[in-house]
């Protein structure tokens, strides 16, 4: 078998790179393991996020990436919901800090509204009166991972590209080919989209990269007539996103869903690949989520599910060329966001490999920055 690009991975990264090549009129062929999105993808929410990104790089690709999600077509088929983003500051130090943020996403053009205690009240009034400042920003989405993920290889595919499943990569040569458990794909671009285990799929080829599992975990409540109407967090979520602290961080994100179940998040630890749930770390997100929605005290939790983010030690996707392994490409490292930075992801890697011109700056995603 021959195809001009193997992306390794057929979680949303994955998909997404194989749409933006197959637009292209780039022969792609997707390998994976497993079942599509079966790795992080599908142990995940599905926030498109502009809110807990400060001004920088991974704001500009989130904001590409935004766009791309409304122009790409999909909408309830992937559960698509602009259902807008609501901060809570608890503390007036927090509510200093809020300030300061949405003046500085103001400052660039991102809509970020500081609320007064009555708006917050018409917007979530189910929401804790105990709050010191809040702000709204209504470019925050939602999608569902899984469907999104079927819904980007699916356009792949009808554009011509190869997905192939059940197929563990084995060996790479860069510059040659792929060997999986259900052959070999000769090719000369290699596209490693492997989440958390990109680091182990770049080392088949040679090459070190430098990406960790960050595991987190998130709480199912029983399905509820409507009590949450947007993504609800407080605003310590940006400082737990942000901690390079290998150590259990939790704080609370609380959303609503289409089927009535609550969604509560979320933890993030550096623990390798253990996926023990504890229930100290439930315990400590149900105690949040309570915290701003009282009324979920007499809600019963149906389940827990979590996953292993893909973690950069400086917290910026890792999309480009490995300068070392000519043919040898990333797109990983997404960390908290990748559902959210998908579309962009793919765009830039689309426009490096074939030439083009990228819409953001790729820089500062380089892989040549570990180096
Ligand atoms: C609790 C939690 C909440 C989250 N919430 C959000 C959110 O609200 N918004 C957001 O944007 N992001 C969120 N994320 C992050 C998001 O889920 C990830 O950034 C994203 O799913 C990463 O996608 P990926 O395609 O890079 O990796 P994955 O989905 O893990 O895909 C990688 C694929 O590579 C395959 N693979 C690995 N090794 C091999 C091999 N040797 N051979 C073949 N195939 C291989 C795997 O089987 C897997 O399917 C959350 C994550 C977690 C854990």
């Amino acid at each position: 078998m021959n195809s001009d690009v193997v992306i390794i991975g057929a979680g949303i990264i994955g998909a997404a790179t194989a749409y933006e090549l197959a637009r292209l009129g780039v022969s792609v062929t997707v390998v994976d393991r497993g079942a599509l999105a079966g790795g992080t993808t599908s142990g995940g929410e599905g926030n498109l996020l502009v809110s807990d990104k400060p001004p920088g790089p991974e704001l500009d690709l989130a904001r590409d990436s935004l766009t791309r999600w409304h122009t790409l077509g999909f909408g309830p088929e992937v559960e698509l919901e602009d259902k807008g983003g609501i901060l809570v500051a608890r503390t007036p130090e927090a509510a200093t800090a809020l300030a300061h943020l949405t003046k500085t996403h103001r400052e660039v053009g991102v809509d970020a509204r500081d609320i007064t205690p009555e708006e917050l009240a018409e917007r979530e009034p189910h929401l804790t009166r105990d709050v010191a400042a809040a702000a709204h920003y209504p470019e925050d989405c939602q999608v569902q991972p899984v469907l999104a993920t079927a819904a980007l290889l699916t356009a792949a595919r009808r554009l011509g590209a190869v997905l192939m499943t059940g197929a563990a990569v084995t060996g790479i040569e860069p510059g040659r080919a792929v060997h999986t458990s259900r052959g070999t794909v000769s090719t000369a671009q290699v596209v490693v989209a492997a989440g958390p285990w990109s680091g182990s799929v770049a080392a088949l080829a040679g090459a070190d990269l430098p990406i960790q599992p960050r595991r987190g975990v998130v709480l199912v409540t029983s399905p509820v007539p409507t009590m949450v109407h947007h993504k609800v967090y407080d605003a310590s979520y940006l400082a737990a996103v942000a901690s390079d602290d290998a150590g259990l961080q939790a704080s609370a994100v609380v959303e609503g869903t289409p089927a009535g179940p609550i969604l509560i998040g979320s933890t993030r630890e550096r623990i390798g690949f253990d996926a023990t749930i504890r229930v100290a770390a439930l315990r400590i997100l149900a105690q949040g989520a309570v915290s701003l929605f009282p009324a979920l005290s007499g809600v019963r939790v149906m389940r827990a599910y979590g996953g292993f983010r893909p973690y950069a030690p400086d917290h910026l996707p890792v999309i480009g060329e490995d300068p070392h392994h000519p043919g040898l490409w990333y797109a990983t490292g997404h960390e908290g966001a990748g559902i959210g930075l998908a579309p962009a992801t793919g765009a830039l890697l689309a426009a490096l490999l074939t030439g083009g011109t990228p819409t953001v700056d790729p820089i500062p995603f380089s892989p040549g920055r570990f180096a």
